[in-house]
């Protein structure tokens, strides 16, 4: 455990600060797509966000379909009428063969399944057209190319009955319809591009909401750190969501962020965090957008500063705040 360098000078006021980022945090901090969002500036804006649930959302939408491809096989009624369709326009075959009888149902199976799949593939092809549209129109609208938030992957399907072989790198294999696939020529390929797993779960894990208020600190003056595990006095480390120092305000904050209501239980494990660590104040941000008196009155009376409706606030307002805050 290392001590955490917020600024050059260090507070006077406070002890040094000892801990460490969690392997998770360093590590999704240095995914392209992740750095990209950071480096936007506007992860705590309403298109941002809309624009990361949508392509998110068709993105899982997708993974589905892929799922559904390699699932799927004829329904029993599609085979019937099939096969009465194929008897009809067929009188010479000798349905006592079994042989030929098996050979029909076959071909008429093979047949069944691309259509069905092929069906899909068209599906899966709209979806990613789609989520490439709307991530183009996000960089049309403000200028940030989000490009690198997406993954291009390849899926190979067999061309005898459209079932996939491989995904990613081209493999070698055996089609369940028996074709053995030896070469990527010999597949139909369906181009993907889908938002990367990353990325799917920084936003998920409301971490977006956490680097978003990070930033905001950062430009009202404050050196800051996202996620560290921070040693307590007592000899506990918490998780912070982000640990602000400021120079010329000569303070130490500690901070929480929630993608929901608070209740007075969050406050005072908050207070509790505040005062383990050591720090002036506290600042909870919520993109909840009502805030109940009781909580009001917890966080006035521990020194803990609530800013509400975080999801497309009015960033300079509160970075002006931010700038003139020194509650003690
Ligand atoms: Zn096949």
């Amino acid at each position: 455990m290392g001590k955490i360098t917020l600024n050059k000078i260090g507070l006077k006021q406070w002890p040094d600060l000892f801990g460490e980022k969690t392997r998770s945090r360093t590590s999704i901090e240095s995914v392209v797509g992740i750095k990209v969002l950071l480096m936007s500036g506007k992860l705590l804006t309403i298109e941002l966000n809309k624009l990361l649930s949508t392509v998110i959302s068709t993105s899982t939408e997708v993974e589905n379909l892929i799922i559904k491809a390699k699932s799927q096989n004829p329904v029993a009624d599609d085979i019937k009428s099939e096969l009465k369709t194929y008897i009809k326009l067929h009188p010479e075959i000798d349905l006592r063969n079994s042989k030929v009888v098996d050979e029909i149902i076959g071909n008429i199976l093979t047949e069944l399944m691309q259509k069905m799949k092929s069906g899909v593939y068209t599906e899966i092809d709209k979806q990613c057209v789609s989520i490439v549209d709307s991530i183009e129109d996000y960089r049309l609208a403000t200028g940030v190319d989000l490009s690198s938030i997406l993954n291009k992957d390849t899926i190979h399907c067999c061309v005898k009955c459209g079932q996939i072989v491989s995904r990613g790198a081209f493999r070698t294999s055996k089609c369940i319809c028996g074709n053995i696939v030896n070469s990527s020529r010999d597949t139909s390929k369906v181009n993907i591009e889908i938002v990367d797993e990353n990325v799917k779960f920084f936003f998920q894990q409301n971490e977006w909401l956490e680097y978003g208020v990070e930033t905001l600190l950062a430009k009202a003056g404050y050196d800051t750190e996202c996620g560290a595990l921070v040693l307590g006095m007592s000899g506990v480390k918490h998780e912070i969501d982000v640990l602000g120092e400021n120079i010329g305000l000569n303070n130490r904050v500690v901070v929480e962020c929630k993608n929901k209501g608070i209740g007075i239980d969050d406050m005072f494990k908050m207070y509790g965090k505040m005062s383990d660590i050591g720090c002036n104040y506290g600042l909870m941000f919520t993109t909840s957008r009502s805030i109940h008196r009781d909580v009001q009155k917890i966080a006035k009376a521990k020194n803990i500063k609530i800013y509400s409706g975080i999801l497309g606030c009015d960033e300079k307002g509160i970075i002006d705040d931010l700038r003139q805050e020194n509650i003690i």
